[in-house]
């Protein structure tokens, strides 16, 4: 399969007062090459954290204890603190959650945008008519104007596509997004995702999307990995996975999803009980103590990985090996 990334056995760890926090435990998750990977998962499970790995931008505290993650077959993990720049500079960037604390206030989207060209040898002026191509690929209205314009002078989803505009400037190979529409209101959003879908498909980028919003997972991504407690337990093509997902997170969750249930009187379910704690978490099935199927062997052995029909994985004894229920999973009903 032709993937832009691969991360192999990806584990971070946070130092805290308390202990290690172990927020990723031997991920893998390949991204294909042109499409957009969505991942999804409860605050807490690592999404973020998978982001930021890949941006080599990790906190202090944060130690990658074992892994690699494989762009273009480099390890990033192994780059230089100046290669890293250079990659993240050309050839990976980010959208942000919130605009607001991403963009600097005191500096026009003009200015902004000739510094994300920093390494370019063109003139200030070439910068400058990038600068207005963008926002006017990215729907700002009379660009020629308002790439002069500071952030407070947007509104909310404007702001958000300047810094979509701004994330394009270098022509990245890479497209990630944390949360891109959370700070929005609902019409923005839709506005927002047919805007990542259209430049996506329009400058062939590969993107990954972290959201909690299985909507916009649904409508936005081609492929999908579903996040709990710091690992990954489910990845598969979005539509295979919303009819036929394989492990009792994933189904939990759709069941959760507003959208799924819509126009129906059921209340909606929760999944009841916390994400375990990362310090010490569960030796082997990381959601045994939520799941409704739970089996003896689930708190004994680590679950095997079942390959899905799709190329997918999902990670559950029902699925394979000798926890093996031949009537598991049940027809969709949601
Ligand atoms: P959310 O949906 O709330 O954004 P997330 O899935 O993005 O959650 P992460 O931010 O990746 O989750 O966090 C994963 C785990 O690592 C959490 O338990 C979080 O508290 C912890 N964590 C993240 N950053 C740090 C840090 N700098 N120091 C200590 N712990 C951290
Ligand atoms: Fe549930 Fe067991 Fe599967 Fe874990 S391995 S998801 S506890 S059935
Ligand atoms: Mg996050």
């Amino acid at each position: 399969m032709d993937n832009l990334l691969d991360i192999r056995g990806l584990s971070v760890d946070f130092r805290s007062a308390r202990g290690r926090i172990k927020a990723l435990r031997n991920i893998s998750l390949g991204v294909r090459r042109n499409r957009i990977l969505g991942i999804v998962g409860e605050s807490g499970s690592g999404k973020s954290t998978v982001l930021w790995s890949i941006l080599g931008l990790l906190a202090g505290n944060a130690e990658v204890t074992a892994g690699e993650i494989l762009f273009e077959d480099r390890d990033m993990l192994d780059l230089s603190r100046r290669e890293m720049r250079a990659r993240r500079g050309e050839d990976i960037s980010v959208v942000f959650q919130d605009p607001m604390t991403s963009q600097i206030p005191v500096l026009s989207y003009a200015r902004q945008m000739r510094d994300i060209l920093y390494r370019r040898d063109t003139s200030a002026a070439e910068k400058r008519r990038q600068a207005v191509e963008i926002m006017g690929k990215v729907g700002i209205p009379d660009p020629e104007a308002r790439v002069d314009q500071f952030p407070h002078q947007f509104s909310g989803g404007m702001r958000q596509r300047a810094g979509i505009g701004m994330a394009l400037m270098t022509g990245p190979k890479l497209l990630l997004a944390d949360e891109p529409t959370t700070a929005l209101d609902v019409t923005m959003e839709a506005q927002i995702i047919h805007l990542l879908q259209e430049l996506q498909r329009e400058l062939e980028a590969t993107v990954v999307v972290v959201s909690h919003n299985l909507g916009l997972i649904a409508e936005l991504c081609d492929d999908v990995a579903v996040m709990y407690a710091g690992e990954v337990v489910e990845t598969g093509e979005v539509r295979a996975i919303f009819h036929n997902a394989r492990h009792p997170y994933t189904r939990a969750l759709l069941e959760c999803d507003p959208a799924r249930v819509e126009g129906r009187s059921r209340r909606l379910p929760i999944i009841p009980g916390e994400i375990p704690g990362l310090i010490d978490p569960p030796k082997a099935c990381v959601f045994a103590d939520r799941c409704q199927k739970v089996m003896e062997i689930c708190h004994r052995e680590v679950p095997p990985e079942a390959v899905r029909p799709d190329g997918g994985i999902a990670r559950c004894h029902l699925l394979e090996g000798p926890g093996h229920d031949p009537s598991w999973p049940p027809p969709n009903d949601v």
